[in-house]
């Protein structure tokens, strides 16, 4: 494509309205710490910026355009309300290192979706500092080795992951110095209770679980699975990244869990997907309280009035410490806390069950359509699989090639090759604030792609045809990532 970057529309002199005084006050500027050189920056007119990335934006795909079926990653629509609210300029304005009587409101706003937090997953405290899933996950492995480090169990080292879940569940584990131990799935998407109880033992620090799985089942025997890690001596760790097929339903909590994170910009309302702030709020039961992230809202009654403040290391001195600067990503949490006001209670539970009912229609309909399901006996929690294994061998379609002709369709693809444990799979997702309408056209399109793959396997090879871009070398794309612009030679 020409022009692509806005350094090939650049020309000489040519300039965009100036919001900066012409003149910046340049002498007060030490000649150490000047430029020497004019910066290499695209000369261009104001018409010419708004085109570029209005056009750009057009040939993203995004909640707002498209449907976006991304399996583990929950990509619903985002109230535009919470968003405007979260946006008050008392809460943007509000400096984080201004006197506690200056933020109440904010505070209030973050107790109180503590507080919703614990009812919503039954855990007895919640920390908001963790600023991803991620690191929430580094802040609940790392209070478990603190429990076990403070009862002097130094040995307590391994931690049970079962084959299907995220990648950075493993990754947290190895980073707080652990050894992951890796647990089988049963063939009808359960964990191999058997397997469990040969791995656990003496070393044993805990086990990290999604339930609903990464392959959009309901662990049945968590009940037992509690008990068997528990008996052990280990601490249950609840993976809680997606929480759309539970809200209101069941609690971690209840299910015998002791630390869970929940990704806020998944569940609860923040625009995600590219790198933008987010929030993995952690939970903690009875015996990791002491261990919890600082710092954390507590609400004290004084002279009738409730005040809240700040608990810090002086409060909790086994504190695993602080994760981000302040508390966390202040706006995503404030979205958070607007969005759980906003649908309440009943609300809650009407997530759960139009998750739950979209994704099991898509199933249902993909399965009579023809498609494989990789667990046709389980029904569908917010989100299943289907596998490509065999159009993949007689019609050497695999599940990339679908992946890339849904796009040719107008539809985001769904999650490809992960959960590794199935082969060709694709996790589908369809959340709860898609239409039928939208569900059927994506089915429709499905069907038009399998039909296609059976006419002409080959040309599902080189889809997307209508894209800007074909086939991208992701890897590459990853591991030497250039994204520095040079002037032509000669130029
Ligand atoms: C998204 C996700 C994570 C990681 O969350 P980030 O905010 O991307 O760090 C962890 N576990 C599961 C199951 C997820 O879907």
């Amino acid at each position: 494509m020409s022009e692509a970057l806005i350094f090939e529309k650049s020309r000489s002199g040519r300039r965009a309205f100036a919001q900066a005084p012409q003149e910046p006050a340049a002498s007060k500027i030490t000649n150490r710490f000047a430029r020497a050189n004019v910066p290499l920056l695209p000369e261009v007119s104001e018409l010419q910026v708004v085109r570029h990335f209005t056009r750009l934006s057009q040939q993203n795909f995004s909640i707002d355009t498209h449907f976006y079926p991304l399996g583990s990653c929950t990509m619903k629509y985002n109230p535009r309300a919470c968003n405007a609210l979260a946006l008050l300029p008392g809460l943007m304005n509000r400096h984080p290192l201004g006197p506690v009587s200056h933020g109440q409101g904010f505070m209030a706003c973050m107790f109180e979706l503590q507080e919703m937090l614990k009812g919503v997953t039954g855990m007895q405290e919640v920390s908001l500092t963790p600023m991803a899933g991620a690191q929430g996950e580094l802040a609940g492995v790392a209070m478990i080795r603190a429990y076990h480090l403070a009862r002097g169990d130094d040995h307590r080292i391994e931690i049970i992951v079962p084959d299907a879940a995220h990648g950075t569940n493993p990754a947290t584990a190895t980073m707080c110095g652990c050894v992951v131990r890796e647990l089988p799935t049963g063939a009808d998407g359960d964990i191999d209770v058997e397997a469990l109880r040969n791995a656990v033992g003496p070393n044993t620090a805990g086990i990290m679980l999604t339930n609903p799985s990464t392959l959009g089942v309901f662990e049945r025997n968590i009940m037992d699975v509690a008990k068997i890690v528990h008996d052990a001596g280990g601490l249950l760790y609840y993976d809680g990244a997606n929480l759309n097929a539970i809200l209101g339903k069941v609690r971690p909590g209840d299910m015998g869990f002791d630390v869970i994170h929940m990704n806020l910009h998944k569940t609860f309302s923040t625009p995600h997907g590219g790198g933008g702030p987010g929030s993995g709020a952690v939970g903690v039961g009875e015996r990791l309280l002491p261990f919890m992230p600082i710092p954390v809202v507590s609400a004290k009654e004084t002279e009738g009035a409730t005040q809240y403040v700040w608990l810090t290391k002086k409060d909790l001195p086994q504190s695993i410490g602080q994760l981000s600067g302040f508390m966390g990503n202040s706006g995503v949490l404030l979205r958070a806390y607007v969005y759980m006001r906003m649908v309440g209670r009943d609300g809650m539970r009407r997530i759960a069950e139009y998750a739950t009912l979209n994704a099991n229609y898509l199933q249902v309909r993909l399965q009579a359509a023809g498609f494989e399901l990789a667990y046709p006996k389980r029904r569908a929690s917010h989100e299943f699989i289907i596998t490509m294994k065999s159009q993949a061998k007689t019609l050497n379609v695999s599940a990339m090639d679908i992946a890339k002709a849904l796009l040719d369709k107008g539809y985001h693809a769904p999650t490809t090759y992960f959960p590794l444990l199935v082969p060709e799979c694709l996790l589908i997702e369809p959340t709860e604030t898609e239409s039928k309408q939208t569900l059927d056209g994506f089915i429709d399109a499905m069907i038009a792609i399998a039909s296609e793959s059976e006419a002409d396997g080959e040309r599902q090879k080189g889809a997307p045809y209508n894209m800007p871009v074909r086939r991208l070398d992701d890897v590459k794309a990853a591991r030497q990532l250039d994204l520095a612009w040079q002037p032509p030679v000669g130029n």
